[in-house]
């Protein structure tokens, strides 16, 4: 499929604005959140629904309590967002309604979205508004979020949406044209990169490891929700969310930003909940022979291709695999650490002998096995 088509054929949008774009000097960049709400209400009336995951909500609050600037302290921090999110969906309710448009909060913490029924819930919440085409603005719940719990940034939370909602499409939006060889703010040389197939260490490597000055994000960890969904078949865009018209320019086809060209296969819902959901408890090392299998051959894991195990976790939990120190994929494991370093680099046949029980072969069966790395990019 060529890239005008992935735009034209999408139906179900996430945008996720960045708190580049929407941090302006009197806090919260008005003149961009109207920009969006009219952009996003052309697109709805195009007979799309559209998703908005939008920062910003700590800028608003930074200005409104009087401080200079955003402070370091995660409690105060959390209480600048909390001031900051009622205006922030003030403006957006005010801005939508100019195009007779309704606006939904949604604030979400990732532990909620990794138990299954509390995930479902949440899906069909969104759905019934997408059914009213009221547009659902979604950030992170920064008031109880801490560290272990939270999403990190609004990039993986924009990822889950779009998984999460089986979105067709992944629009970023930041304050930088999309993806350069290196960053622009230090490198005069540096080019845009039009377009990415696939998420080498080259690539990787572009992003650097320094978050913007604003968000918490910054391109690495743009990058890292682009090869979620590439892995899932859901292709991502980034682009400059400061330049009029972006999302109308980009959905009619125009070859703007940075595009990450998925891969052909869609992961199924429960699939890409225990890839993206649920938080390894573990890792599983295995040899190149099994990782070529797994990856290459779509087979089940077995005992006899695992070499270590790291962590401790039981029957059923969530456990990722690596080879040569790359993580490959996650899994649910049919045996507990224990047993896996029982029986690790032994055939099926002699499992019993070793445990005094067989209740499986496989040590992750391919049903519950999701590669989250591209595995041709591993050589
Ligand atoms: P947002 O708030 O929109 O999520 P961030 O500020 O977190 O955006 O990240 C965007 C910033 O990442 C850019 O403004 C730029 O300074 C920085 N950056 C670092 N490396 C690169 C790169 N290779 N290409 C583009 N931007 C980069």
């Amino acid at each position: 499929m060529d890239r005008a088509s992935y735009f034209s054929n999408s139906r179900r949008i996430v945008v996720k604005v960045g708190s580049s774009v929407l941090t302006g000097n009197e806090g919260l960049n008005l003149k961009a959140v109207r920009s969006i709400s009219r952009q996003v209400s052309r697109i709805i009336d195009q007979n799309r629904e559209v998703l908005l995951v939008s920062s910003g909500a700590q800028a608003a609050g930074t200005r409104k309590i009087g401080l200079s600037r955003r402070p370091d302290e995660l409690p105060k921090r959390q209480a600048v967002a909390a001031v900051g999110q009622a205006g922030l969906i003030m403006e957006y309710e005010k801005a939508f309604a100019r195009y007779h448009k309704k606006v939904a909060q949604i604030l979400l913490t990732n532990d909620g979205l990794s138990h299954r029924k509390r995930y479902l819930n949440a899906r069909n919440t969104l759905y019934a508004l997408l059914s009213w085409g009221v547009v659902p603005v979604i950030n992170e719940n920064d008031t109880v979020s801490v560290m272990e719990i939270q999403f990190g940034d609004n990039d993986n939370l924009a990822a889950l949406i779009t998984l999460m909602m089986d979105a067709h499409l992944l629009i970023a939006l930041s304050d930088i044209d999309g993806l350069y060889t290196k960053n622009p703010a230090a490198h005069a040389d540096a080019a845009l990169i039009p377009v990415v197939t696939q998420i080498t260490k080259e690539v990787e490597a572009m992003a650097g490891n320094l978050p913007g000055s604003l968000g918490t994000g910054g391109m690495v960890s743009k990058i890292e929700a682009a090869r979620k969904l590439a892995s899932a078949g859901i292709p991502m865009v980034i682009a400059n969310g400061n330049r009029p018209n972006i999302l109308l320019d980009l959905m009619s086809g125009k070859a703007l930003g940075t595009f990450f060209v998925p891969k052909k296969s869609r992961l199924s819902g429960r699939k890409s909940w225990i890839a993206f959901n649920l938080k390894p408890k573990g890792v599983i090392r295995i040899d190149s022979g099994a990782a070529k299998a797994v990856c290459k051959g779509g087979k089940s894991l077995l005992p006899s291709g695992v070499i270590g195990v790291e962590g401790e976790f039981q029957v059923g939990a969530p456990v990722a695999f690596s080879s040569n120190n790359r993580i490959l994929g996650t899994g649910l494991v049919n045996y507990s650490a224990a047993d896996i370093r029982k029986i690790m680099g032994l055939k099926t046949s002699r499992i019993k002998e070793r445990l005094g029980y067989k209740p499986y072969d496989e040590v992750i069966h391919r049903d519950n096995l999701v590669l989250t790395a591209d595995a041709s990019a591993e050589e």
